[in-house]
């Protein structure tokens, strides 16, 4: 964690030779570990937690073209939201272990093979975060790792279009009436333009009711976007 922070505020400096020399002291006196389970180790990630992440890793796409009540016409995502990646998302999520992104990024990283349909899409837009959270935070942690996703997938990622215009409750402190009632018109559109006609893909970390990113993905029709060119996607589903 502090060497997460340490490393991101050098970066901040942008000067490459500073960065390495102080990686490498940084490594000396925390040396790498598993980010998952904590051991030594000299990657992020041990060959026992990248082999639990394999078992769970299952690409998906549901497809909600005929659903009538979704905004969007299909859902991918790379987990089902249980066991280690449930863990991991909880921690990166509310824990405040944003470096968790890297370890789940690069596992995807050598997955992509079997997201390659995913490359249909042109732009991602991140589900936004109210400006009060962010400021809060430091960061939205969804865009950590959607950046590094976009990445892999060789997708632009299109900032400026979704606010969220309202503070909320965390989806995840309430039912599913009120989850429903908790996202309604709290997000807002702009520069319309510069995603019209493009395929969107809508990224959350998870996918639970689909209560938030069918909210998105209505704001964006309401915008005029058309919503055969909507799809979603988030690291787990519920
Ligand atoms: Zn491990």
């Amino acid at each position: 964690m502090i060497k997460y922070h340490i490393i991101h505020f050098v970066k901040a400096f942008q000067k490459k030779e500073v960065i390495i020399i102080l990686e490498k002291i940084i490594n000396l006196i925390y040396p790498q570990v598993c980010s998952i389970c904590g051991k030594l180790n000299t990657k992020s990630l041990c060959n026992k937690c990248k082999n639990k992440l394999e078992k769970e890793f299952e690409y998906k796409t549901d497809d909600y073209s005929e659903n009538s009540e979704k905004n969007f016409i299909e859902h991918h995502y790379f987990f089902k939201y249980k066991d280690l990646i449930r863990n991991q998302l909880l921690s990166y999520k509310f824990q405040e272990k944003p470096y968790i992104y890297k370890t789940i990024s690069s596992f995807l990283e050598n997955k992509q093979k079997n997201f390659e349909n995913l490359k249909k899409y042109d732009i991602i837009i991140i589900v936004p975060i109210s400006r009060k959270r962010q400021k809060q935070r430091g960061y939205n942690q969804s865009g950590l790792i959607a950046k590094e996703i976009a990445k892999i997938i060789s997708l632009k990622i299109e900032k400026n279009i979704l606010y969220k215009i309202k503070n909320t409750a965390p989806q995840s402190s309430l039912n599913k009436q009120q989850r429903e009632e908790n996202v309604k018109q709290v997000y807002k559109a702009k520069n319309i333009e510069k995603i019209k006609n493009k395929k969107i893909l809508i990224f959350d970390d998870i996918y639970t009711t689909g209560n938030t990113v069918n909210e998105c993905a209505k704001t964006l029709i309401e915008a005029g976007i058309d919503r055969n060119n909507i799809g979603i996607l988030t690291i787990a589903k519920d």
